[in-house]
């Protein structure tokens, strides 16, 4: 087994909506980026912390990453870990624990493997828990395409011991304080593996198939030059929209369908034309590169206010109350709920129009007008 999957667990929706796009990717150079390398240290963080608790040998990782807010995104994630483990050792009498667990799924997908952050297995269940540490999109347990496969792998492996009765796939993504737990019988995820999974797999590791652009397009390579993803887009372009001179209600609505996606795409192709500029001196026709506005600043702080001082400037300073975030970690987390509890209350979030595909629950239709208007007075 290579180090590197060609069809690689965490790319599988991609690849299950849009086969080709493995081959077309495989032109580009990997993408290192900053949000990737900060992710693998609060893994690897975390793995040290659950090994430490399991009493496996560990050593504490150290990076420049490690900002009180990961550590605490982190420090979630093994509590609920730790919770998960000790349920195991109550129901089970030899539950099996594995830590960053190589998961090899090439009996459905050829070179299919990667790599499971929890695995807990009792004579029942096979619980697969994955930890993501994105701020961008949530990402749900439900038919999620990277676990169906970690559990298939762990399916394979579990199956040695126990009877499984089902695989139990978890999704912990702490930051945007997302957690989602789906449940599927072994029979119907082999069938998946058999029936969807196979067949997908087979023709992405050849080429085929059709390009097919959607959400999965968000981390594809070719995002930026992808004809089929600006074919999608630059549809909308040509919509035909029929008399009268407004817009109907179906009308606008196909426009709202498309035009978060729009405005992704283009600021995708934006930012890479950008970054071809300024980095590799590329022109483009019709654009150049200019000096964005910023603002003043004081060269010197401490200099500015001693020359205000002197002048005579005494009210120069502004004092202001310390965020709730720095005040919990001050405190820690029980004085602060003592202390201060009652004096913290979360505001409503702003009344969004979303499409039904978001998992948030739709609020009422009076209480979002009365909302929307008592904001507007
Ligand atoms: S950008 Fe989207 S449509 Fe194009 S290859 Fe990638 S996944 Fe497929």
């Amino acid at each position: 087994m290579s180090g590197h999957a060609r069809f690689s667990p965490s790319s599988a929706n991609r690849r299950l909506n849009c086969p080709p796009s493995l081959v077309l990717e495989e032109q580009f150079a990997e993408e290192e980026s900053q949000y990737a390398a900060e992710g693998s240290a609060g893994h690897a963080l975390a793995e040290h912390l659950i090994r430490k608790h399991l009493k496996q040998r560990s050593k504490r990782p150290v990076s420049d990453y490690y900002s009180d807010e990961l550590l605490e995104a982190v420090d979630e994630y093994v509590s609920y870990v730790i919770g998960e483990i000790e349920e195991a050792k109550r129901v089970c009498n030899g539950p099996v624990f594995t830590v960053e667990q190589r998961v090899d799924a090439s009996d459905y997908v050829d070179e299919c493997f990667g790599t499971a952050d929890m695995v807990i297995v009792t004579d029942k269940v096979a619980h697969i828990i994955d930890l993501k540490l994105g701020k961008g999109v949530p990402v749900f347990a439900e038919e999620n395409p990277q676990l169906m496969i970690y559990g298939l792998g762990i399916l394979g492996m579990a199956e040695m011991l126990y009877d499984v009765e089902t695989v139990r796939l978890t999704i912990f993504q702490p930051r945007l304080n997302n957690s989602s737990t789906w449940n599927i019988a072994p029979d119907t995820l082999k069938a998946w593996g058999e029936e969807v999974l196979k067949p997908r797999g087979a023709m992405a590791l050849m080429g085929a198939g059709d390009f097919n652009a959607g959400s999965w397009c968000r981390f594809c390579k070719a995002r930026n030059q992808c004809r089929a993803r600006a074919e999608e887009f630059l549809a909308l372009a040509k919509m035909e929209f029929r008399q009268p001179a407004l817009l109907s209600d179906d009308e606008i609505a196909e426009v709202l369908k498309i035009a978060d996606d729009l405005a992704k795409w283009a600021s995708d192709v934006y930012a890479f034309a950008q970054d071809q500029a300024i980095i590799h001196g590329k022109e483009w026709n019709g654009f150049k590169l200019v000096e964005g506005r910023s603002n003043r600043k004081y060269t010197s702080e401490d200099e500015a206010a001693e020359a205000a001082t002197t002048a005579g400037y005494t009210d120069i300073y502004k004092r202001s109350l310390v965020t709730i975030t720095e005040m919990e970690r001050l405190m820690g987390k029980q004085e602060f709920t003592r202390i201060l509890g009652r004096l913290v209350y979360k505001p409503q979030g702003k009344i969004t129009l979303v499409p039904y595909s978001d998992k948030r629950e739709a609020i009422n239709k009076t209480t979002a007008a009365a909302e929307f208007q008592e904001v507007s007075l």
